[in-house]
Parts: C-alpha cells; structure tokens; sequence
C-alpha cells in the first residue's frame, strides 16, 4: 500500500488550494496516472465550500494531430465531461486541449520541409508539437499570474531513470521547480505510488466528472502497454518510448500500442500502421527518398527528396480517403506548397495543387495565371542580375515562408545554406 493513502492527498491538495494562492495547471494525457491526478484534483475542489472556490485551474492536454484515434476519442469525451462538470458545479476549472500551430505539424515539418520521419537521435517532433504549445500557453497565463503550481502524474515506480530523477530534484513544501518553465513550481501527489495502486484507486473510484475508468483500462488491456505522458519538459524520457504516443511514431521499434488496437478489432489502425511502415523506408537512406546533402550542405543523409516528400503527400492523401480520418488541413497543405517552392530542386508553386486536386474531396485552388505572372519576373530578375532563378525562387520562397508566420529567427541560415547549395552546384558544375 502506498505510504501515503487517497484521502490524504486528497486533504493535502484541499490544504494546499487553501493555503496557497497560486493557480493551478494540472497535466492530462488521458493516460491512468494524469487521470487519476485530475480525479484527485476535481475531487480536491468539491471539497471546498463553494464560496471559496476562487482559484484559477486549467487542465492541460496537448494533441499532436497525429494521436491514435481510439486515444483522442476518449480524450475529447473526458475534457467535454471535465468542462461541464466544472461549470455546473462552479469548480472554476477549464480545460484547455493545446495543439501545435499548423506551420509545426507533424505533416509540415516532414512533407513540407522535408525532415525525415523521427528517430532516436533527431526526434525533432516532440519538443515541436508537444513541449511548446504547453510552454507557450503557461508562459502567456504566467504573465498575468505570476506564478503557478503544475500537477504531474509521474511516479517514481514507472522506472529506475524516473525514480532517479524524481530524487534528485530538490522540493520546497513539497513543490520542485519545474526545470525549463520559470516560476512554474511541480506537485507529484501520486509520486510514490505503485502502478496496481494507480489502477487500484481507478476502478474502484468513478471520477468527479461522471466517467468510470473501465474504457481506460480496456483501452490499456488492448494496447499492452505504457502510456505516453503529457510533455511539458525535456527531461521527461517516456514520449517516443513507452506509448500511447502518436500513430506516426517512428522513434520505437514497433508501435505495439496500435498493433494491440488493431488486434482488439479497430480497423483504421490497419491502414495506419501500414502508412508507418512506409514512413520507416522513406526514413533508410537506403531507399532513395533522402537527399544525399543535409541541410546544412554537408555530405551525409538529408531531408526526404521533393520526390520523395511529393510521393508521401499522394500515399497520405489516399489514406485519408481509405480512413475517412481528416489527417491534414487545407491550411497545413498550403504552408507545405510554400516549402517546396523553397527547396532543392524547387518545386514550380503548383506541385500540391496538381496532387491534391487528383484526390475527390479534397479542393485547393491555385491561381494559375498569378502564379505564371510572378514566374517570369523571377525569371527576368534572376537574367538581370545574372542569378540562378531556381536559387533567387528558394530564396524568396523562404522569406515568404518566414514572414506568413511572423518570424525571423533562423532565416539568415537558412537563406545561407540555400546559397550554400548554389554554390555546390556550381563546383560541381566547374568540376564536370
Ligand atoms: S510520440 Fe513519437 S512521433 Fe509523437 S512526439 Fe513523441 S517521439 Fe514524436
């Protein structure tokens, strides 16, 4: 039995809510550990009278866009019960279900700029998708709070690397100072329990907001495995190594979690696991969908080819259709037509348009007759100034990508290795 018992911290939670003023933000990745951490919240606040129900709690849950469907199902069905529980019985609490902007969706960042699927040693999406629509959300609600109090659900039993971490952080009444959010303080009120305990407490317990957890635990029975918390620092191991992460996951071996939902009778996991399989050859070199250059213009294996991310836009396209899913957005497909255009071997602007066009259902409109206009004042621009014009394209390609979503940061080395890659050619031009 765990040291510590469910009504104690259940207490301890209503004292701190008392005691402290600081608002809360509460983790939730759907997972058993962050619901039992929410269950323990919502419970803490019911027992406070409701004249004093004043502090601010937001729950946070992030979607990469690329869940697995069965997991966002139950997700969107607990938040929506969350939301109304909380407003019919004035607990103060949103919930706040945080997405990453669609120029850093998994799509935009692999089709569009061409970023091989993840592994182990550039695993670019979870930082992208995960960590920072959570960073950016506390860090705007901290401007005007202040500080606040972050309700995890790690526990030091999920393994030795966790237990390790969790020691060696130092606490202050209990709280430990979040390692990349500043004046975010952590709270792990179910640190030092087992995982029996944890399904224990679940089962036995229907939560606050009207849901048992036996479609959680069949869930769990089906996958067989881990779950992915929710990401809110670097530190944290489990994302991309124990699941539920995203379909798309190419970061483990073998995504047993949509394997066992594929075995438990959900179709559409048949198509998706096939579509990473695919995700995993475009990955080896081997198979001729990587540039022979990286990024940065040094030898060795690069982003996916425009053939390559062209082919992968057609095999989603048509998975969309096989699943009924909606998987991109007209939104994520026209950032992705502006990356080409800035990429080697440039595409003409029209690329997207002629494969998302073959696809019924799927409208995107491209002025054609614009698009020809501004080809050839490129084109009289580079003659003029003796430029290459696919370079002077990429290059004014990418200011506009850059300026669409408001930034500048990194946009000097990028427009540098473009002219890194003009200047390849023309060696390699001189040496032949
Ligand atoms: S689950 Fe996999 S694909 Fe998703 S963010 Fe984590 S490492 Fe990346």
């Amino acid at each position: 039995m765990a040291s510590t018992s469910y009504q104690e911290i259940r207490d301890s939670l209503r004292q701190l809510y008392l005691d402290d003023p600081r608002p809360w933000l509460v983790g939730f990745s759907g997972g058993k550990d962050s619901t039992m951490v929410a269950s323990l919240v919502f419970d803490a606040v019911l027992a406070v009278p409701p004249e004093q129900r004043k502090k601010e709690i937001a729950v946070l849950c992030t979607d990469t866009r690329v869940e697995i469907p069965a997991i966002v199902e139950i997700i969107e069905e607990t938040l929506g019960r969350m939301q109304k529980f909380s407003r019919d019985n004035g607990l103060n609490i949103e919930v706040q279900l945080l997405r990453p902007p669609p120029e850093q969706s998994f799509w935009v960042n692999m089709i569009g700029r061409g970023y091989p699927p993840p592994n182990r040693v550039f695993r670019w999406c979870t930082q992208r998708m995960k960590i920072d629509p959570v960073s950016t959300f506390v860090n705007q609600r901290i401007g005007h709070w202040g500080e606040a109090i972050l309700h995890l659900g790690a526990r030091r039993a999920e393994s030795s690397t966790r237990a390790q971490a969790m020691a060696g952080r130092e606490t202050r009444n209990g709280l430990r100072r979040h390692p990349d959010l500043p004046r975010v303080w952590v709270f792990n009120p179910i640190e030092f329990f087992s995982t029996e305990e944890v399904w224990a407490y679940l089962l036995q317990k229907p939560n606050a907001w009207g849901a048992d957890n036996r479609a959680l635990y069949k869930l769990y029975a089906n996958a067989s495995n881990g779950e992915c918390p929710i990401q809110i620092d670097t530190s944290t191991p489990s994302c991309g190594n124990s699941r539920f992460g995203c379909w798309t996951c190419t970061v483990v071996e073998r995504d047993k979690a949509s394997e066992g939902l594929l075995a438990a009778g959900d179709e559409r996991m048949e198509h998706l696991l096939g579509f990473r399989e695919t995700l995993l050859q475009f990955r080896d070199p081997a198979n001729g969908w990587r540039d022979s250059r990286r990024m940065n213009g040094n030898d060795g294996p690069g982003p996916l080819t425009i053939e390559g991310r062209r082919e992968l836009l057609k095999r989603l396209l048509r998975l969309q259709e096989e699943t009924g899913l909606t998987l991109i957005t007209p939104e994520e497909l026209l950032l992705i037509q502006q990356m080409w255009k800035a990429a080697r071997d440039p595409d003409d602007g029209r690329g997207v348009a002629r494969i998302v066009n073959k696809q019924r259902g799927v409208i995107m409109s491209a002025d054609l007759k614009e698009l020809n206009r501004l080809r050839e004042l490129e084109e009289e621009v580079a003659r003029e100034k003796s430029i290459n014009p696919d370079i002077l394209r990429r290059m004014l390609a990418k200011v506009e990508e850059y300026s669409d979503s408001n930034r500048a940061h990194g946009l000097p080395d990028d427009l540098l290795n473009i002219l890194k890659d003009d200047l390849a050619e023309q060696t390699a031009g001189e040496k032949g």
